[in-house]
């Protein structure tokens, strides 16, 4: 019997390949060239990536013998759908893998944000004592906004109650009564943006997010809201955020994600009062490990013609 043969081109850990080795012939090409990509591709029944590589349209063109391309993690703005669906090739991902990741990060950032905890830290290291000046807010009986209350969302509201935060989301796709089940009460974007101490946003980047938290929103707003985004770059208009941050309006703000990346040191990045890390919402080595595993069994199920649990395309 012939061998399925698999490409990686971003890694993938030592369980998920020996996995995949169980019925196919993998080939390891971490940080592989786009155009080495390109010239080997046509090999291959699989590929498997994370975020780095850019499977482009004629990538997908050169492909083949290409059945399925898994992404080892969620995002698939890395990858042409619509040239996958042109050519009958199957997308999965594994966006369960990273949840409790990135809303364990959000926690940390909603935390740092109401405690200043890098500006403690930072002026320590410079041998500044500056206790008067560091006093923060509680989370414990402030509202939590959470908007997109999918995955991520649901496991920041789970958060936040054990902190004793009032959790409100808005969430345009599910019933009212689903959030309720999930443990929040659902509000209009109005309310939350006028109920909400903290806003903490996870819905997805489309072309109804791109910018939506903006200077409307933040003119609704409450005086003094912070803001995290562990969603995806391009949802916060990033120079309204700077001039609400200016004005007084938003407090602070916590971001993992942004409209470039890397950003560079944008005047959002290097704002006084913005909380920056580089999109490291899914980098725990449990998530990472649970996305290999996840894709690994899912790129089998797809070349094997069985049922998918994430098809993508
Ligand atoms: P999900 O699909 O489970 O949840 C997203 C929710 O957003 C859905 O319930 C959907 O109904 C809702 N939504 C869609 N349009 C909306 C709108 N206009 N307003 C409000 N809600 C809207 O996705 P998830 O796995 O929870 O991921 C959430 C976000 O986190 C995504 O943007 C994803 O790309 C991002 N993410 C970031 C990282 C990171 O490293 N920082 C890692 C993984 C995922």
């Amino acid at each position: 019997m012939t061998l399925f043969k698999i490409l990686l081109t971003d890694g993938l850990d030592a369980t998920s390949q020996s996995i995949l080795r169980e019925s196919a012939e993998v080939d390891d090409k971490s940080g592989i060239s786009a155009d080495e990509l390109l010239n080997i591709i046509p090999a291959y029944d699989a590929l498997i990536v994370r975020g780095r590589t850019r499977v482009t349209a004629s990538v997908i063109d050169a492909a083949s013998r290409l059945k399925v391309i898994g992404r080892a993690g969620v995002g698939v703005d890395n990858i042409d759908l619509e040239a996958a669906k042109r050519h009958g090739i199957t997308v999965v991902n594994a966006p369960t893998s990273t949840s409790v990741a990135v809303a364990e990060l959000t926690f940390g950032l909603l935390l740092a944000l109401a405690r200043e905890i890098p500006r403690a830290d930072s002026a320590m290291k410079q041998g500044k004592w500056l206790k008067k000046e560091l006093e923060g807010v509680e989370l414990n009986g402030k509202t939590l906004g959470v908007i997109g209350f999918g995955r991520i969302g649901m496991e920041v509201g789970k958060r936040a109650a054990a902190f004793g935060m009032n959790v409100i989301a808005y969430d345009p796709l599910i019933p009212e009564e689903e959030i309720k089940r999930r443990g929040a009460d659902p509000a209009s974007l109005q309310d939350l943006y006028a109920w909400s101490d903290f806003i903490s946003l996870h819905m997805p980047l489309t072309v109804d997010t791109r910018d939506m938290i903006g200077r409307q929103a933040f003119a609704h707003m409450k005086d003094g809201v912070r803001i995290v985004c562990a969603a995806r770059g391009g949802i916060i208009d990033e120079s309204a955020l700077v001039e609400a941050l200016n004005s007084g309006k938003v407090a602070g703000a916590a971001l993992d994600v942004f409209s470039v990346e890397p950003p560079g040191l944008t005047e959002a990045v290097s704002h006084p009062r913005v909380i920056a890390t580089p999109h490291i919402g899914a980098q725990t080595a449990e998530a990472q490990s649970r996305a290999s595993v996840d894709i690994a069994q899912e790129v089998l199920s797809a070349l094997r013609g069985e049922s998918l649990r994430w098809k993508v395309a």
